[in-house]
């Protein structure tokens, strides 16, 4: 028998993504898109972690259901780690990501190669009573120069991850699904959650 496993959230682009990286195992992904209504929850907490407990134990609450929520974003070094837990809401939470990225990219424009350093960092929060358990993923890389790809979502066409010459926007789910910062949390907390039952 599958297993449910619900989602806080209504990110169409992390939806997928989770699908992905969780189709090998017996787990059925459900998430607030596929329920009638959902608390608004605002997301001010200062670290991933925080913004992602306070998630996974909203919805827990709300639907008395098992949940996960992730917290994610991007850290870049020359930029004091911006946008960082605001990654959603940087230069406005409405704005389309091709403009976000040409921001970032003005902003860096006169940045040379090596210190164009990042990373994007996840952590996944898993409630099944009014506590929490956590785990992080980190995929460090570097900011493009320009933008590059159209696959993936957000910040993928400026990030080049390590290892790697092109963009996740141009490498894809196949490549970004086996070595993201989602999947590195994903597959610890699956990991955990299988040795649990
Ligand atoms: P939140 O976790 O809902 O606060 O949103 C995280 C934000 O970080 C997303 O809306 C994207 O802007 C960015 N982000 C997180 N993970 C990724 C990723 O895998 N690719 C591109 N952008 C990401």
């Amino acid at each position: 028998m599958k297993l449910n496993i619900l989602i806080a959230t209504k990110n169409e682009g992390k939806i997928r993504e989770f699908k992905n990286i969780l189709s090998r195992h017996k787990v059925n992904v459900l998430s607030l898109l596929d329920l009638e209504s959902s608390p608004e929850i605002i997301e001010d907490g200062v670290t991933f972690e925080e913004n992602a407990v306070k998630k996974s134990k909203a919805i827990f609450e709300f639907t008395g259901q098992a949940a996960i929520a992730d917290d994610s974003g991007l850290e870049i070094d020359t930029l004091e780690g911006k946008p960082g837990v605001n990654s959603a809401r940087f230069a406005g939470h409405s704005t389309p990501y091709d403009i976000k990225n040409g921001t970032i990219l003005s902003m860096m424009k006169d940045v040379p190669e090596s210190k164009r350093t990042a990373r994007f960092k996840c952590v996944i929060a898993y409630s099944e009573n009014n506590a929490a358990n956590t785990f992080e993923g980190v995929c460090e890389g570097k900011i493009a120069c320009e933008q590059k790809g159209t696959r993936g979502f957000g910040y993928d066409p400026i990030f080049i991850p390590d290892g790697y010459d092109k963009t996740f926007g141009e490498l894809g789910e196949n490549v970004k699904n086996r070595i993201s910062h989602r999947a590195k949390a994903l597959n610890q907390f699956y990991k955990w959650f299988a040795n649990k039952k």
